[in-house]
C-alpha cells in the first residue's frame, strides 16, 4: 500500500469524519474535503511537470498547507524534502543542492522571519531549482488550480506505477554528531511506523491528535500526521509553532484526546500560570519523545493532564523513526527509565560495539534494528550508507543502550559520546545524571577531551544555578569522591552560561569539545 492508496481507503471508510482542523485560523477539513484538495494540489504539481522521483522542498511552519503538500507529492510519487523553518539561507542552500530540490513550497513570512527574501538569496546558488511557490500567495493559488485540465485518469494513472518500496520522504537527521544526513525513506517505510505507533496508542476515528510539534519533522509528519490518517483519526494544529497556551486551548476547544511534545514542551504546558483553568479532561494519551523525561513531569503530565495512556518512544530518521515505544498499560517508571519496548515486526539486538557479538540481556551496547523501518539509504552517499546498514540489513544506531530482562530498553548515551580513559567504557549520561544532583549544578554535559597519560580525560561542563557562586573543580571532585568510581571524576570543570545546541534543541557535545579544546589551547 502507499501512502495515497492508504489515504483514499480511510476517506472512504469515514468521508464525513474530520482529518485537519487548523484552530487559529478556523480551517477544517472532512476526509473527503481533504482528498479532493489534495487531488487537486497533485494535478498542479503534475502540470509543472514534477512526476515520480521529483524532489519537491517543504520549508514552511506548521499550517494545513504542509499536509496537502505531504499527501499530494506521496500520491504521485514524488520526494518530499522536509526543511526546518528555522533554517537560514546557508542551510537552505546546503539541502536544496545535496537533495536537487525542483520545486520549493515555502511559509511566506512567520515572526522576524522573511521566507521570500531568504528563499530569492540562494536561488542563485541552486541551479536546478526551478520555482519557489509560497503559501497563502496568489502563487499558491496558480499551482493548485493548475491541474484543471489533468483528468482523474492522468492522476490515477500517475499514483498507478508507484511501488510502496519507491523512495517517498527526504528527511534531515538532527546534525548532532557531525553534518545533517538526508535518511531517503519509502511509502512502506514511514507508512508502517505511524501506522504502528498509532495502533499502540489505541488510535481510531474517534480520536483527536493536539500537534505543537514542528511537521518538518518526522515526530509531526509521521507519529503525527500519518499515525492519525491511517487511523481515521484528526490532526488539530494549534499554531504555526509551539507555543504551550494555543496548545492547552486547542486541546480545550477541539476536545482532542491525544498530545504530543518533548519534555520541555511539556513543562512549559505545566507552568502557565493559568494551567488548571484549561479543561483537559478530554486526554487520554499522546506521545513524549525525544529527550529523556523526569519522572516529575511524568507524574504530572499523567495526574494533571490525563495523559494516562501516555507513550515514550525512541528512535532516529534513519528508521522512519520509531523503533520502540512503551504501551498505554505501563507504570511511570517504564515511561522514565525506558524508551518502551521493540514495535511489532522490528528487530532489536544489542551487539558489542568492537566485536558484534550479540549481548545478554543486561549488558550495555550499541542497539541495532532491522525491519521495514529501516531507510532505504542516505541520499546518493552510498558510502555512509554502508556505514550504518550492515549486509544483513541491520541498522547499525550509534546509541548505546541496555535490553533489561523485561524486554523494555533503557538509552545509556551515543557511542560518539562514550569517553575511553585509560582503556576504561565511561558514559557521560552517568556522571551527568550524578552531577544533577549537586546544589550548585542547573545543567550539566560531559565529554572526553585529548589526554595524554589516559588517551582521554573527562571534562564536565556546567551551567551553576547561581553565575555569582559557580562551583569550582575541586569542589566537583570531592562531591564524587567515593559515589563515583575514581576514573569516572572529572578532571576538569567549565563554567558556562549555555551549551550549543542543535535546531531541534539538543546538545552538539562535538561542538563543546571543540570549544573546550580551543580554550585549552
Ligand atoms: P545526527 O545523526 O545528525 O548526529 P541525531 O542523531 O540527533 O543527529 P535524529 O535522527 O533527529 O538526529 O535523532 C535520533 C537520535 O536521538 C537517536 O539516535 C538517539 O540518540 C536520540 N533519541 C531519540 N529518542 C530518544 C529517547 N527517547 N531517549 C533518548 N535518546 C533518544
Ligand atoms: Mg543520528
Amino acid at each position: 500500500e502507499t501512502i495515497g492508496s492508504n489515504l483514499d481507503r480511510t476517506a472512504a471508510a469515514h468521508p464525513d469524519r474530520e482529518v485537519l482542523v487548523d484552530v487559529r485560523e478556523g480551517r477544517r477539513w472532512t476526509y473527503a474535503q481533504f482528498v479532493a484538495d489534495v487531488d487537486q494540489l497533485a494535478r498542479g504539481l503534475l502540470a509543472r511537470g514534477v512526476g515520480k522521483g521529483d524532489r519537491v522542498g517543504i520549508w514552511a511552519v506548521n499550517c494545513p498547507e504542509w499536509l496537502l503538500v505531504q499527501y499530494a507529492t506521496a500520491r504521485i510519487g514524488a520526494v518530499m524534502v522536509n526543511i526546518n523553518p528555522a533554517y537560514r539561507t546557508h542551510e537552505l542552500a546546503y539541502v536544496l543542492r545535496q537533495s536537487g530540490v525542483r520545486l520549493l513550497i515555502a511559509s511566506t513570512e512567520y515572526k522576524t522571519s522573511d521566507y521570500r527574501a531568504m528563499a530569492r538569496e540562494v536561488a542563485g546558488e541552486c541551479p536546478q531549482l526551478l520555482e519557489t511557490v509560497h503559501i497563502g500567495t496568489p502563487y499558491w493559488e496558480v499551482l493548485t488550480n493548475a491541474g484543471a485540465e489533468i483528468s482523474d485518469e492522468q492522476l490515477r494513472a500517475a499514483e498507478a506505477v508507484l511501488s510502496c518500496d519507491d523512495p517517498v520522504n527526504i528527511q534531515y537527521t538532527s546534525g548532532t554528531t557531525g553534518f545533517p544526513k538526508g535518511a531517503t525513506l519509502s511509502h512502506h517505510n514511514i507508512l508502517n511506523n505511524g501506522y504502528f505507533v498509532g495502533e499502540l496508542l489505541g488510535y481510531t476515528e474517534q480520536d483527536r491528535v493536539c500537534l505543537p510539534v514542528p511537521f518538518y519533522h518526522c515526530f509531526g509528519m509521521v507519529m503525527g500526521n500519518l499515525a492519525a490518517t491511517s487511523h481515521g483519526a484528526c490532526v488539530v494544529i494549534p499554531a504555526p509553532s509551539f507555543e504551550p497556551a494555543a496548545a492547552l486551548h486547542a486541546v480545550q476547544e477541539e476536545r482532542c484526546t491525544s498530545l504530543y511534545g518533548v519534555p520541555t514542551m511539556f513543562i512549559a504546558e505545566l507552568g502557565l500560570p493559568d494551567f488548571p483553568s484549561y479543561d483537559l479532561g478530554s486526554l487520554r494519551t499522546g506521545i513524549m519523545a525525544g529527550s529523556p523525561c523526569p519522572v516529575e513531569v511524568m507524574k504530572r503530565v499523567v495526574a494533571e493532564m490525563h495523559m494516562e495512556e501516555v507513550a515514550i518512544c525512541y528512535g532516529m530518521t534513519e528508521t522512519s523513526p520509531v523503533s520502540t515505544q512503551t504501551r498505554t498499560d505501563d507504570d511511570v517508571e517504564r515511561r522514565t527509565e525506558t524508551v518502551g519496548r521493540v514495535l511489532p515486526h522490528l528487530e532489536v539486538k544489542i551487539v558489542d560495539p568492537g566485536s558484534g557479538v550479540t549481548l545478554p540481556r543486561g549488558e550495555p551496547g550499541e542497539l541495532c534494528t532491522r525491519g521495514y523501518s529501516v531507510m532505504l539509504g542516505y541520499w546518493e552517499d552510498e558510502e555512509q550508507t554502508s556505514q550504518v546498514i550492515d549486509p544483513s540489513r541491520w541498522m547499525h544506531t550509534g546509541d548505546l543502550a541496555v535490553m533489561r530482562e523485561d524486554g523494555y530498553v533503557a538509552i545509556t548515551g551515543r557511542i560518539k559520546d562514550m569517553i575511553i580513559r585509560g582503556g576504561e567504557n565511561v558514559y557521560p549520561r552517568e556522571i551527568e545524571e550524578f552531577l544533577y544532583t549537586h546544589p550548585k549544578i542547573s545543567d550539566v554535559q560531559v565529554v572526553g577531551v585529548p589526554d595524554e597519560r589516559f588517551g582521554e580525560e573527562i571534562l564536565a561542563c556546567v551551567i551553576p544555578i547561581d553565575h555569582a557562586d559557580p562551583p569550582e573543580q575541586e569542589e566537583i571532585a570531592a562531591y564524587c569522591q567515593g559515589r563515583l568510581a575514581h576514573y569516572k571524576i572529572p578532571r576538569y570543570l567549565r563554567v558556562m552560561t549555555e551549551f550549543p545546541m542543535t535546531v531541534s534543541g539538543k546538545v552538539r557535545k562535538v561542538e563543546l569539545r571543540r570549544q573546550a579544546m580551543e580554550e585549552a589551547g
